[in-house]
């Protein structure tokens, strides 16, 4: 069995001892144990502290070099203390465990783990305390790599899958994951359990409760994974994966990015022009829909212009009457402006197709959102709206490019291809009464980048985030706006995304100079934002989800900058300032709060 304790379990002296018992208690009870450690309390962090005063820009090797020590004190201090209690126990680096990485350091991916001489001591009775967060590159230099802060959780998973383990407990301060940070809402509740699928997308969004690596190799592989408070014997939460598969470790964390092209023809959009930017209209709009149970699929609202949103959303076509008299009839209202028709500037195009790459091996790789758009580029196929998660990029495109797209698709990511089952069930069923929304997350690290007018023709978001990817900018929220404004006789949109806010500089010259040179308008950059995302496997077939969330901004007067959508999650950016109001307003309004208090250990 593995266990992972990250870095408040064995932040002190007694913290480690505890942590000896507990392991030395297993290995009683009949099971061989291996455990990955983390660094002792904020040692990561003090040591990222100390490189910043040498250096303004330290070498990503050198600083792989100097994180790693971290772990290398606590996998042998966590040895001694299994000695005193008499276990025998042997401490390994990663690279002594034969975690084998690429050698992109800061970030490197596990290419393979060679585990014979974990299960010779296994064998012979010891217990093997494995240093996480860190690996050995494959090149002949043996370079020391990490995997990226939070990256312990994934050394754990990707050996407990190498070794076939019965089990991986994640141990850590908190009870379980919680329906959102119990540090910002002291209401979150433990859930007993949670697919993968949700995991990962609250994992990404900001959860930092599991690295999404983690749970991507759990899912991929199948490993029962579970995360349970490290002071207790409660039972934690599961995290529910497909049954084990028996698959090659080859290229553990280096399979295909891509794991499926989806496709909807069944879609009709609607757009809303020039509607005013307060709070409060995405609610109202939304909450007309829900009214007439119209569910609805991706939404996107743009960037604001000056004092107006575009807002526009795609629902089945058999349901396109239904959204656009809604949306006829809101739109003078929330112009202020009820008997005034003329204003109104609704598109709709019922001749849509939607057209996805789903895979969570497109996690932290900036590259594979640029080849979906430099695929449909060279298909000549142009792209009309584009939304994403960041284990889903979707676009929406003309129903009669839409097989041109697929097989484009298809053939550069080596995929097969289905139509989006909007009956499928996840392959671990989830209890009939799980609620719509089962978790939110927060994310105050990144900033949002606009490029204003970039011309409407195929090839023009492919260049773009061709340029980031290159620079090994990392992209997450990607939308495209609707609105074709004339610019010198030609239609352009507006592209807005966000990146990591150590990115942003970087993002903002890459972005300009592409601007430059395609002839497009202004960029904006703006770093005091936060993402804000609830996340339910069960908000597919139950409209009125993101009505609700909205409401629930709208009620505390909080403005929303950005929605973006996918099946599973709805995510909206808000001012920085507002983040954590904003969070507590969205879990409650979905009956997140329980009635006590998780208490977080100091
Ligand atoms: P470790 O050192 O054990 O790896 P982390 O600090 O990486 O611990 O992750 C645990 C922290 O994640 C918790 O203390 C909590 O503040 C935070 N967190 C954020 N979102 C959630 C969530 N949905 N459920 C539980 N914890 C969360
Ligand atoms: N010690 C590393 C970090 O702080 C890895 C981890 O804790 O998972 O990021
Ligand atoms: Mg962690």
């Amino acid at each position: 069995m593995f266990k992972k304790f990250g870095g408040t379990s064995v932040g002190s002296v007694e913290r480690i001892q505890a942590v000896a018992k507990r392991v030395n208690h297993t290995v009683l009870a009949g099971h061989q144990v291996a455990v990955v450690v983390s660094a002792m309390g904020k040692t990561t962090d003090t040591l990222v502290k100390l490189a910043n005063e040498i250096s303004e820009n330290p070498s990503c090797r050198e600083m792989d070099m100097l994180l790693s020590t971290g772990e290398q004190v606590s996998i042998s201090l966590l040895s001694m203390a299994l000695h005193s209690l008499g276990q025998d126990a042997i401490s390994l680096t990663g690279a002594q465990v034969g975690i084998v990485t690429e050698a992109d350091h800061s970030r490197a991916r596990i290419l393979n783990i060679r585990t014979e001489r974990l299960q010779r001591h296994l064998n012979d009775g010891k217990v093997v305390v494995v240093a996480g967060f860190q690996g050995v590159s494959s090149s002949t230099d043996f370079e020391i790599t990490t995997l990226g802060r939070g990256g312990s959780d994934t050394s754990a998973v990707a050996l407990a899958a190498a070794l076939g383990a019965a089990k991986c407990e994640i141990y850590t301060d908190v009870p379980g994951i919680l329906t959102t940070d119990p540090r910002l809402v002291p209401a979150a509740q433990l859930m007993p359990h949670i697919t993968c699928d949700e995991m990962l997308e609250l994992a990404s969004l900001g959860a930092k409760v599991l690295h999404p690596r983690a749970v991507e190799i759990a899912r991929n592989y199948g490993v029962p994974l579970v995360v349970r408070s490290s002071w207790t014997d409660e039972p934690g939460t599961q995290v529910l994966a497909p049954t084990r598969q028996p698959k090659s470790l080859e290229g553990l964390e280096l399979v295909h990015p891509v794991d499926a092209i989806e496709f909807d023809l069944d879609q009709a959009k609607v757009a809303l022009l020039r509607i005013p930017d307060r709070p409060g209209v995405a609610a109202q709009l939304f909450g007309e829909i829900a009214n007439q149970s119209l569910n609805v699929d991706l939404i996107i609202q743009s960037i604001h212009d000056g004092n107006t949103n575009d807002i526009a959303f795609t629902v089945m076509r058999a349901n396109l009457a239904k959204a656009e008299a809604v949306a006829e009839a809101i739109a003078p209202v929330l112009r202020g402006n009820p008997t005034d028709t003329n204003e109104a500037e609704i598109l709709v195009d019922q001749r849509v197709a939607k057209v996805s790459i789903v895979g969570a091996g497109m996690i932290g790789r900036p590259g594979v959102a640029a080849r979906m758009f430099s695929t449909l580029a060279a298909a000549g196929v142009n792209i009309q709206m584009i939304s994403t998660s960041e284990v889903k990029v979707s676009c929406t495109v003309e129903r009669d490019e839409c097989d041109l797209a697929i097989n484009a698709l298809c053939e550069a990511f080596q995929v097969t291809c289905s139509p989006l089952d909007k009956t499928a069930t996840p392959e671990q069923p989830i209890p009939e009464t799980s609620p719509e929304v089962r978790g939110a997350a927060l994310d105050i690290q990144q900033a949002q980048v606009a490029i204003r007018q970039v011309p409407d023709q195929p090839g023009m978001a492919a260049q773009i985030f061709a340029l980031l990817a290159e620079a090994g900018v990392s992209v997450d929220m990607i939308i495209q706006s609707q609105r074709c404004r004339l610019v010198n006789g030609q239609t352009t949109r507006d592209i807005a995304f966000t990146v990591a806010q150590d990115e942003a500089a970087q993002a903002r010259r890459l972005v300009e100079n592409a601007a430059a040179k395609f002839a497009c308008g202004d960029v904006f950059v703006n770093d005091a934002i936060a993402k804000i995302s609830v996340v339910g496997l069960g908000m597919i077939n139950t409209p009125g989800v993101a009505a609700r969330m909205f409401a629930a901004l709208a009620e505390h007067q909080i403005n929303i900058h950005m929605i973006a959508t996918s099946e599973i999650k709805i995510s909206c950016l808000v001012a920085e300032a507002d983040g954590v109001n904003a969070l507590k307003a969205v879990h409650e309004a979905f009956h997140l709060d329980g009635a006590e208090k998780v208490v977080v250990p100091a």
